[in-house]
């Protein structure tokens, strides 16, 4: 009964389905809330501005019953900071921003952002401060102008342009013949998996929120297009609270917080020298490799 809406795994292909039927109508999370059958509280406050601190107190979450996903899983993430999440597949990564998100709530336990208890908080509201740059970013059949529009449907021409340069996407868009009136097909098929991401980036630049959710990819990018997304995310992260599902060596590294998760547990928290003197499965994992990470 609680299997209200897919999770992130799925979240990508489901608004790209949704995307073409509606493209550029609204935003992708009030289309993700109609499928959301629960409602609000009565009394949901609605945010208008937050700085983007987020508690997990003593959160457990389980998706069936008899299968524990979470388990007591509490840290803080002050606002501003890059927390990674690093552990084997299957520890919990993506539920826990399945919560934070709210596409699932905590059988026990409390999620703040900043000090109140999300509960009380409407969830089309919550998503509204946050973007998504996921492996699978989704474009629907438009222009790239209202791909990258999407982000703030209120914004100007020129606010586009702007944020697709500082997403280092102007480049390649202004070699199209059409530019910024390229028609994308469906799922951005014809453009590289490298510059589906530059635009992804560029919408979240747009939309401007106080917290990000990345998960970076781990299929091969060529190194400029890799140079260029890795520029474009720090300009993005600048600022914000980020929450990084990280593949990437460099990413945990520079990350304020590094959060193990074994088993649906958090078994280490710290920064990267932190956890390095710790000599624990953070200190073995990156023993064990040399480049990317096999997370
Ligand atoms: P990670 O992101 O670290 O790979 P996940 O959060 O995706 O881990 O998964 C944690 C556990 O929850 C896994 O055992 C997974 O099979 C299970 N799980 C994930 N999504 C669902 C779901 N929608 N329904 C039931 N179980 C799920």
């Amino acid at each position: 009964a609680r299997q209200f809406t897919r999770p992130l795994n799925d979240l990508a292909n489901q608004v790209n389905t949704l995307l073409s039927a509606i493209a550029g109508a609204e935003r992708v999370f009030e289309v993700m809330d109609e499928k959301d059958e629960r409602s609000d509280e009565k009394e949901a406050a609605v945010l208008s501005e937050v700085k983007g601190e987020i508690t997990f107190s003593n959160v457990s979450f389980a998706y069936e019953r008899d299968e524990q996903t979470l388990t007591e899983v509490t840290f803080t993430a002050h606002a501003g900071e890059t927390i990674a999440f690093v552990g084997p597949t299957g520890a919990g990564k993506t539920t826990i921003i399945n919560l934070l998100s709210r596409f699932y709530d905590p059988d026990k336990g409390e999620i703040q952002l900043d000090g109140r208890n999300m509960a009380h908080i409407k969830r089309e509201n919550v998503r509204s401060h946050m973007a998504f740059v996921l492996q699978d970013s989704f474009l629907f059949q438009g222009t790239i102008r209202e791909n990258i529009r999407y982000g703030n449907l209120s914004a100007s021409d020129e606010e586009v342009e702007r944020a697709a340069r500082l997403a280092n996407a102007d480049g390649f868009i202004q070699k199209f013949p059409e530019k910024y009136e390229t028609t994308l097909k469906q799922n951005g098929q014809g453009i590289s998996q490298g510059q589906k991401q530059l635009l992804s980036i560029a919408r979240a630049i747009l939309a401007d929120p106080a917290i990000l959710i990345l998960d970076e990819a781990t299929s091969s990018i060529d190194t400029v297009t890799e140079i260029k997304i890795q520029e474009a995310l720090q300009r993005l992260m600048k600022g914000r609270t980020s929450f990084v599902i990280a593949h990437r060596l460099n990413t945990i590294r520079q990350a304020d917080q590094i959060i193990v998760l074994q088993h649906g547990k958090i078994t280490e928290k710290g920064s990267h020298e932190e956890l390095m003197n710790n000599k624990g499965f953070y200190a073995e994992l990156q023993a064990g490799q040399t480049k990317e990470q096999a997370v």
